[in-house]
């Protein structure tokens, strides 16, 4: 049997969460390569990448225990010898949601991964649904670029109180760490409610985001109701539809969302 390569890329301080890609990834393939790579061409001027968490030691033991066979942690000036001249539109599908706070994100994701692929030449490369928009821009990249790897979507992982397991939560303060929990609440007030047979967006949205608005430490930056693949806004709720929201916990952004099929 051919060798099958899988690629699982991160930025790092790894956690269960990425921990389920890498085993998905060795179920799949002959070959799991893992990429650590804090992505600069990713973070706005103000976001956090000079204080993002890099714990190299402690993911290469990590990786490895998971089931890695290759780690794969260029240093910066081997990924981007020299300022970066052309980039990857990832087009109105980087531009919603989190693209409205953050733009040229999703330019930067799309760009580093076709790097990545590229390097690595993987027949499948494992993305999180924890990250539903980046999931999306890289299926679109993959597909319009037409690229040689098949995207392989795995689920989110969860805390005991729902709260998505994600790199940032060591930011949070142990009070902004309690009411960061009020973000799955929220998303699963929306999706019991699209459950029950309520369609208006309007009053779905307003019933999930009360559970923030009662959490002084958060702030809702959105709460939408999208469809899934194209992350088109939905004002009456048919099939099958994504929640998503994006909440400051004091200074820590969080993102999270739940797929909900009627
Ligand atoms: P990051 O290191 O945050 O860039 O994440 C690397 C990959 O792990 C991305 O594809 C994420 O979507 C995925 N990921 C991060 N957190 C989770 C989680 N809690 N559950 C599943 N996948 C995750």
């Amino acid at each position: 049997m051919a060798d099958v390569v899988g690629l699982v890329p991160t930025m790092g301080a790894l956690h269960r969460g990425h921990a389920s890609l890498i085993e998905q990834a060795r179920r799949d393939c002959e070959t799991v390569v893992v990429s650590i790579f804090v992505n600069p061409l990713q973070f706005g001027s103000g976001e956090d990448l000079s204080r993002y968490p890099r714990h190299l030691e402690a993911d290469l033991e990590f990786a490895e225990q998971t089931g890695a066979d290759i780690i794969f942690a260029p240093p910066e000036r081997e990924i981007y010898p020299k300022p970066t001249t052309i980039t990857i539109d990832a087009g109105r599908l980087g531009e919603v949601l989190c693209g409205q706070s953050r733009p040229g994100h999703f330019s930067g994701v799309a760009t580093i991964v076709v790097k990545l692929l590229n390097i690595v030449s993987p027949a499948k490369a494992y993305f999180g649904e924890k990250d539903w928009q980046q999931l999306v821009v890289v299926k679109a990249v993959a597909q319009e670029l037409s690229l040689d790897v098949k995207i392989v979507a795995v689920p989110t992982v969860r805390e005991p109180d729902g709260l998505a397991i994600s790199s940032r939560n060591e930011y949070l303060a142990p009070s902004e760490r309690m009411a960061a929990a009020a973000i799955y609440a929220a998303l699963s007030r929306a999706r019991d409610l699209i459950v029950k047979g309520e369609a208006n967006a309007t009053k779905i949205k307003r019933a999930a985001e009360e559970l923030i608005a009662a959490q002084p430490r958060l702030k809702l930056e959105y709460f939408s109701i999208c469809r899934p693949d194209d992350l088109a806004e939905m004002e009456s709720v048919s099939g099958e539809v994504l929640v998503a929201a994006a909440v400051f916990a004091g200074k820590t952004r969080l993102i999270d969302n739940l797929l909900v099929k009627p």
